[in-house]
């Protein structure tokens, strides 16, 4: 029998990629969506989670697509709730607010699936397997989409705990973290914020696995033209570039594979959270998260042009 999901924060991700691949899900139903302004065909639509709860008991699982300054208030009502959570990324606002939902959903024996979409990008597997199996020398990360195309009337992404340009640029740390065989730190931050928001438009990271290579990280959110979602890395026999988010592999100058992107990241993200659910057990790796924490705290500041959202 499938479980039965409601889904909370009907914006884009969720119509772009919940919605279609819930339809097609072999192990969700979606029965409910609570939004304060935005409504589902077909489905008991709620403009809060409390009334979705109250008012559907018979929901197992419970999928949060709201801003991250959401996220930790919407995920604690749903453990306490006995639900079974899956969160978009960035995960929280704050990195205690990750320690005290992991907690709780460990009190309550359910399931938090702490999500990073990127990291079920087609090829980043096979980029672990080569990343683990050579001896890497540098990295480069370059991340730079324009804002106005793919967050179109944003204001939570300029808003303390929005993240600007590391709301996608997390992305780039998820699967950083997941392919490199060392853990890695910040070194260095320039962090730029217009005069007008509360945010980051751009930012570059130097960033040094345990083993002492350096990686270097471009976001920015004025990019126009091409687009770049793009993982360099160099080791001592050769180098491989995921790009396309993750979605494109090239080894050595030859491209050796290529999918769809998003959507074919949100049917494996759900299979996933399908099987946590059903072992009960939970997922939570909040080091991208970390990594953008520790960027803020020692980040230099600039102040650059006012962003108009
Ligand atoms: P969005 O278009 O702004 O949608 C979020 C929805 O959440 C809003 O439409 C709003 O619906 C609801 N909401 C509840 N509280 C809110 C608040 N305080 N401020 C604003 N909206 C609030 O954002 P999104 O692009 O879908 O992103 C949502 C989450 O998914 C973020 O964590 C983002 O990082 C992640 N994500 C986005 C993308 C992408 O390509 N856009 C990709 C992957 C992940 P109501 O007004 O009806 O309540």
């Amino acid at each position: 029998m499938k479980l039965k999901l409601g889904l909370v924060g009907i914006g884009k991700i969720a119509r772009d990629q919940h919605i279609p691949a819930l339809e097609k899900s072999p192990d969700f139903e979606l029965v409910a969506c609570a939004s304060r302004n935005a409504r589902v065909d077909g489905v008991a639509n709620f403009t809060d989670l409390e009334s979705m709860l109250a008012q559907v008991p018979q929901l197992d699982c419970v999928s949060i697509c709201t801003p991250p300054q959401t996220h930790f208030a919407a995920a604690l009502v749903a453990l306490r709730a006995g639900k079974h959570v899956m969160l978009e990324k960035p995960p929280a606002a704050t990195t205690r607010q990750i320690a005290l939902l992991a907690d709780q959903a460990a009190q309550r024996g359910c399931t938090l699936f702490q999500s990073w979409h990127s990291r079920f990008a087609a090829s980043v597997d096979a980029a672990r397997e080569w990343a683990r199996t050579r001896t890497l020398t540098g990295a480069r990360i370059v991340w730079k989409e324009d804002v106005h195309h793919w967050h179109p009337g944003q204001q939570w992404i300029w808003e303390p705990g929005g993240f600007g340009v590391f709301d996608p640029g997390i992305n780039a740390l998820s699967i950083l973290t997941e392919v490199l065989a060392h853990e890695v730190c910040v070194e260095t931050a320039t962090l730029s914020f217009p005069e007008n928001q509360q945010a980051p438009i751009a930012a570059e990271l130097r960033l040094r696995t345990e083993a002492g290579v350096a990686v270097d990280a471009e976001f920015d959110f004025r990019q126009k033209g091409d687009q770049s979602w793009d993982i360099e890395l160099h080791s001592t026999t050769g180098s491989l570039k995921l790009s396309q988010g993750g979605a494109t592999l090239t080894v050595d100058g030859q491209v050796v594979a290529a999918d769809q992107g998003l959507a074919g990241e949100y049917p494996r993200l759900y299979s996933r959270f399908a099987s946590l659910c059903v072992a009960k057990r939970s997922e939570v790796d909040w080091r991208p998260f970390q990594l953008v924490a520790d960027a803020f705290l020692i980040g230099e500041r600039r102040i650059v042009a006012p962003h108009q959202v």
